[in-house]
């Protein structure tokens, strides 16, 4: 089996790629903890100062693995950012609340405190769960053929688990995009301020590893602690204790879900959440 996240220094900057092209980069819990190792990694290393997420293929990431043969929600990873039990062998809201707590939010909140500066370098689609990937980073570089949505309203779920969208873009465009699941491209993301910059597919690269460059020459405690800095700020405008609320409505919604129909997730899987998307775009 290959590597599900790929890991590389160049010049003082760690590439780390998620590495499930033939799934568009689909995150299972294998490859949530293989990117935690990898930002681990990244951090203990002095000569890394700046790290870059990215995707390898064609696109950034299709969000969590709702559907592929590689779906392992039923394993147990060694766990390093212990919050709660392991969800193994429980039921339940009981299984889901102590899954998500770590894999998804708790993952996330993680990756987003981490001490040295990350760029999330999105191409392609960036959907629901690699939201999350893409927003737990300091920011965005996005080339122009990329795309976001976050459609798990279809589900009856308000929204992914690291709920950010009112503070990455802003309240009332949070709505619109949850409310109608639609897609939006990247010069939409950066007028919302949710990317700051768009450019060609073939000058992204250059481009992200430039700006690495430029930061690394800044001193990596200084980076640290204004990176701190800017995230108390976001903390104090309430995301922390907003994304923590929201998080009781989310599982509110998947155990409705559990309770009325085939599943927490509505009975949708990627394929038929695929097919409502396509639906959706096509009768607009
Ligand atoms: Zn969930």
């Amino acid at each position: 089996m290959s590597e599900v996240v790929t890991y590389e220094v160049v010049d003082g900057v760690a590439w780390v790629r998620l590495n499930r092209p033939e799934y568009r980069n689909a995150q299972n819990s294998a490859m949530t903890y293989a990117l935690d190792a990898a930002f681990t990694r990244a951090v203990d290393d002095a000569e890394v100062k700046v790290i870059v997420l990215a995707g390898n293929g064609d696109h950034f990431s299709a969000g969590h693995d709702i559907g592929t043969p590689g779906r392992d929600v039923d394993v147990e990873f060694e766990r390093k950012a212990v919050m709660w039990w392991t969800h193994v062998d429980r039921e339940g809201a009981d299984l889901r609340f102590a899954r998500e707590s770590e894999v998804y939010l708790g993952m996330c909140r993680r990756w987003r405190e981490i001490p040295k500066p990350v760029i999330a370098m999105v191409h392609g689609a960036c959907i629901a769960g690699g939201l999350m990937l893409a927003w737990s980073c300091d920011f965005i570089v996005a080339s122009e053929d990329a795309f976001f949505s976050d459609p798990v309203v279809r589900m009856g779920i308000p929204g992914v688990e690291y709920f950010a969208h009112p503070w990455v873009t802003n309240p009332r465009a949070a709505k619109e995009l949850l409310f109608t699941g639609d897609r939006f491209g990247a010069v939409r993301a950066h007028e919302l301020g949710m990317v700051n910059h768009v450019v060609p597919r073939e000058e992204l690269e250059d481009f992200v590893s430039a700006m690495a460059q430029r930061i690394a020459a800044m001193p990596q405690f200084g980076l640290a602690l204004t990176k701190r800095a800017v995230n108390q700020a976001e903390d104090l405008m309430g995301m922390r204790s907003g994304m923590d609320s929201v998080f009781g409505l989310h599982h509110v919604a998947h155990a409705h879900n559990a309770e009325v129909s085939t599943d927490s997730l509505g009975g949708l899987d990627a394929k038929s959440m695929a097919a409502q998307n396509k639906a959706a775009a096509d009768g607009s």
